[in-house]
């Protein structure tokens, strides 16, 4: 046997060995579980479920409209049309984002990643996948600062799941702005303004864009303006939690 199969045997063995001896652990309550989204099945039948939203933008509708739209996408539509949003932004998905973000906790970026492929494998059916998944990009400054980010994080296990190309360099984050949180709606507009630069031309494809919160969408919309102007021709976007 050659020395490299020896050493893949032998990883492989110990690998077996470990997982034995210290089960992987649900990322909420740290009861052992092998599920693939990293859930124990108690944890995956509490979390929180989507109330009735806009088709579009997700924004939580109640009472619900005829055509499954908020009054702001029928009358000025977002540069957008469809979003996917996993969960409503509440307990636990606020601490799941939290450790994912601030405390580099990856594990749950590729569980996220999991219920997304659960979800997408219903909610896509027979139809066409995007063309490629563009998570949407940090500026320079604040990827130096955590060290990774999230969006690309959430999206890789997706785009391996799905075999998409994931597009990390396609748009940039030029503009250095302010943190999104605690800014009002329109704050956050202005704060968001011409941040993001394309490089290169996105003439008829469908994109996935992904990100970990939208709250109003502001990011989002900056971001797909970009998009849209360089031919995109149909944009969903991923996100693990909506705020209402
Ligand atoms: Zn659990
Ligand atoms: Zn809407």
């Amino acid at each position: 046997m050659r020395w490299e199969n020896v050493i893949t045997h032998s990883s492989r063995f110990i690998t077996r060995v470990f997982n034995q001896l210290f089960p992987p652990a649900c990322i909420l309550c740290t009861y052992p579980t092998r599920s693939a989204n990293s859930l124990c099945s108690r944890c995956q039948q509490d979390l929180p479920i989507l109330p009735y939203h806009c088709q579009q933008c997700a924004q939580f509708l109640s009472p619900p409209t005829v055509n499954g739209l908020c009054t702001p996408c029928q009358h000025q539509p977002p540069p957008f049309d469809r979003t996917y949003a996993l969960f409503p932004y509440q307990p636990p998905i606020t601490s799941l984002i939290v450790q994912l973000k601030f405390h580099h906790q990856l594990a749950i970026a590729r569980a996220i990643g999991h219920l997304f492929i659960q979800r997408f494998q219903q909610a896509y059916g027979g139809q066409p996948l995007p063309d490629l998944i563009l998570p949407i990009p940090l500026h320079p400054n604040r990827l130096r600062e955590r060290g990774f980010n999230q969006a690309v994080e959430l999206a890789r296990p997706i785009a391996r799941a799905f075999n998409l190309p994931l597009d990390i360099k396609g748009v940039k984050r030029t503009k250095h702005t302010a943190a999104q949180s605690g800014l009002l709606a329109k704050e956050r507009e202005h704060n968001i303004a011409n941040a993001f630069t394309a490089y290169r031309a996105y003439s008829g494809l469908t994109i996935a864009v992904v990100d970990d919160v939208v709250t109003t969408g502001s990011t989002i919309t900056e971001c797909c303006k970009v998009l849209k102007q360089q031919g995109a021709k149909w944009i969903d976007v991923w996100c693990c939690a909506r705020r209402g």
